[in-house]
């Protein structure tokens, strides 16, 4: 803690991380910031009240939302100019993550006043440390467009991408972005979905895409609730094969010879060479000694 001698948090701005779903997963000192600052500022008062009532702090609140960001912002610095201390928060998870939060903290850095994190639950990082993945790195991106289009396109992006992609979702819209993420990176491509975590149904599973749209559907409670989904990186393609043949003419085409008539194999040779047919038959005919066997003109 940044207390003062007097046990007072020192003046600045703390961006303060709040459980996800489970209430227990408040940290001990995002709880003691949120008593001992002078000031909260929630996402939603009414629903940061129940986090703060559960640990008994009285401490008083304002709005910052995303439609009045820029006027909490003033507020914030201008009170912590003050000396004041003001925690920060969203309604759940860490501000900033798909949450407000960074036009408030770019006022704060822009004014010289103290900022402290005080990290905690993120629904992102909660899903990978229980995905699995075998990517080493992950990418978030938060929200997807809402239009069809637009969200398609997007996850097209990630198709040959070595690193995984964390996107949450809402429950209106899960079902089409699974389907769209198995049309447009392959029904074998891994994915981890997280729904409800740390609350009372809480579920997490790994799958091909392809097998995701089922999922959902086998029990209807699995199309509420909050979701985040992992999707693991492209895998591994095997590696093209170069073949590099340097040989003369007419041993390539005297293998041809072998196992295939004039006519044909000066088709293939004039595939594989660029030449011109007509004389590549003609040298074909030639190496045979035969006179237009297979009946060419
Ligand atoms: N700032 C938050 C964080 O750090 O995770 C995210 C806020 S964003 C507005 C809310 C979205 O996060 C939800 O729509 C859902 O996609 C995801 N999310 C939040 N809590 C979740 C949970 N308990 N389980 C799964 N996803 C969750």
């Amino acid at each position: 803690m940044n207390e003062r001698p007097s046990g007072r948090l020192e003046a600045g701005l703390y961006v303060v991380a709040t459980p996800i779903g489970h209430l227990s997963d408040l940290g001990r000192r995002a709880a003691d910031v949120l008593r001992n600052a002078d000031l909260v500022a929630a996402e939603d008062t009414r629903t940061s009240r129940v986090l703060l009532d559960s640990i008994g702090a009285t401490t008083p609140m304002i709005a910052a939302h995303e439609h009045n960001e820029q006027a909490a912002a003033e507020e914030i610095v201008a009170r912590a100019r003050a000396g004041e201390a003001i925690a920060l928060i969203s309604d759940a998870g860490t501000p900033g993550i798909s949450d407000p939060g960074a036009r408030i903290v770019r006022a704060a850095r822009a004014a010289g006043i103290v900022l402290r994190a005080v990290p905690g639950p993120s629904a992102a990082a909660a899903l990978v440390s229980i995905a699995g993945l075998r990517a080493e790195a992950f990418r978030f991106v938060g929200f997807l467009p809402t239009k069809a289009q637009a969200r398609e396109e997007r996850i097209a992006a990630w198709r040959d991408a070595d690193e995984a992609v964390v996107l949450y979702e809402s429950p209106h819209r899960i079902a089409a972005t699974l389907v769209a993420i198995a049309a447009v990176l392959g029904e074998d491509r891994p994915i981890v979905i997280g729904r409800e975590l740390t609350k009372r149904f809480e579920e997490s599973a790994a799958m091909p895409a392809g097998e995701a749209a089922a999922w959902l559907a086998a029990d209807p409670n699995r199309s509420r609730g909050e979701f985040v989904i992992a999707i693991d990186a492209a895998p591994a393609r095997p590696a093209e094969s170069t073949v590099r043949i340097e040989m003369p003419l007419d041993a390539l085409l005297a293998t041809m010879l072998e196992h295939m008539p004039p006519s044909r194999a000066s088709r293939l040779a004039q595939s594989l060479t660029g030449l011109p047919r007509r004389a590549l038959y003609e040298r074909l005919l030639a190496l045979s000694g035969a006179d237009h066997p297979d009946g060419e003109a």
